[in-house]
């Protein structure tokens, strides 16, 4: 009898709606405990926000800047389902800038990147995953059999699972919940409690090296919030490397101004960031070539200790991402590692 139950209990199949680091975090993990994984993406590639944006051959990070590797638990799972090669230590001279403008070393801390850009790690990680890309999840039901059909913007059925791990930013998650006639997303504030800001992203190339004593900065400076040389980064220099030529740097706004510009026009908005740098960096440099990208959902705006991940047991959905866990891809690691040590401990996985 108790082992009837057991096995009814058992998860045998997921959905998981995203591939960022949470999605593909839970996935890899989920297969090792021989569960039938299937992640469905929107996009053309995996990553979220581990992002970078073509140039030429190449292509310029415009997501996450840089991770760290505070845990031994997520140096492992790099080294084991990434390789040691997609990612490298980031030596970059960090400086922010004090409210009286004078600039400052950033604390002391281990940096990292992927190699030849932040995708480098996806990509590799996604190895051996069944990904469906460029399929957008617009709702979920249940089947006869309880178990969840996963529907596609089209109206077309996915797949059956026994359970669905949504790893989207909160209010997509919330969405997904609304359109499927779950009434979770109202009932637990935690769609709510915990954020994601917006953020514009300008990655512009100069002709002249950029006269800046160092190779990143935090500026104080209404607009702009953050600038990094990612020419300076590990394997981006050369194009032999599968970088990118020319002295580019990325420039991210900062959030309570991407909020206020969200619908400005591109070309304005990479105008006044541009113009910022220059401000910021006190020179008159100009831009050769740039593109744009307008992050709705970029960073955690909360500072309040977050739950890690939650876990709905009757509906057998689960959600997972980095603004569960203090945000960051550390954080989306972190969070994907606590959703599934909660099945293991409930007798869902093995
Ligand atoms: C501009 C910027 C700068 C950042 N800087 C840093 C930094 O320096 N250091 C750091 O550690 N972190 C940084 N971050 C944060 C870091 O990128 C994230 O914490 C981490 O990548 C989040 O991973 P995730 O899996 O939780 O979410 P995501 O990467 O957002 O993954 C969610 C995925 O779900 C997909 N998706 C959404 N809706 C659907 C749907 N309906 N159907 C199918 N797929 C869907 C999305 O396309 C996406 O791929 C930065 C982020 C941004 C945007």
């Amino acid at each position: 009898m108790a082992n009837t139950s057991e096995s009814a209990n058992l998860i045998r199949s997921v959905a998981i709606i995203g591939s960022g680091m949470s999605g593909l975090t839970a996935a890899t993990r989920l297969k090792d405990a021989g569960v039938s994984v299937v992640l469905f993406e929107k996009s053309r590639g995996p990553g979220g926000r581990l992002a970078a944006k073509r140039v030429g051959d190449g292509a310029i990070d415009i997501g996450a800047q840089y991770f760290t590797i505070r845990s031994d638990d997520f140096r492992e799972f790099l080294d084991t389902y990434a390789g040691k090669d997609c990612y490298a230590q980031w030596d970059g001279k960090l400086r922010y800038q004090t409210p009286d403008k004078r600039w400052t070393a950033f604390r002391a801390s281990t940096r990292y990147v992927g190699v030849p850009r932040m995708t480098a790690i996806s990509r590799a990680l996604s190895a051996g995953l069944d990904i469906r890309f460029e399929t957008r999840i617009s709702h979920l039901a249940r089947d006869e059999n309880q178990k969840w059909l996963v529907f596609d913007a089209d109206e077309q059925v996915e797949g059956h699972f026994d359970a669905v791990i949504v790893t989207t930013p909160p209010a997509q998650a919330r969405d997904l919940m609304i359109d499927s006639g779950l009434d979770i997303s109202l009932q637990d504030p935690v769609f709510h409690d915990y954020p994601l800001q917006a953020c514009w992203t300008v990655a512009a190339r100069f002709s002249e090296p950029v006269p800046f004593d160092g190779d990143g900065l935090s500026a104080e400076h209404p607009i702009l919030q953050w600038a990094a040389n990612n020419s300076s980064k590990p394997g981006r220099a050369s194009k032999a490397d599968g970088g990118v030529e020319g002295d580019w740097w990325v420039l991210h706004a900062r959030a309570d101004w991407s909020e206020m510009h969200q619908h400005a026009s591109a070309d304005w908005v990479r105008e006044q960031m541009l113009n910022g740098f220059a401000e910021v960096i006190d020179a008159p440099v100009r831009a050769e070539e740039s593109r744009i990208h307008r992050w709705l959902y970029a960073k955690t705006a909360s500072d309040q200790k977050a739950p890690g991940h939650r876990w709905y047991p009757v509906l057998r959905v689960g959600l997972c991402g980095d603004w569960l866990q203090g945000g960051r891809v550390e954080g989306a690691f972190e969070s994907a590692g606590s959703l599934l040590d909660e099945l293991r401990q409930r007798g869902a996985i093995r």
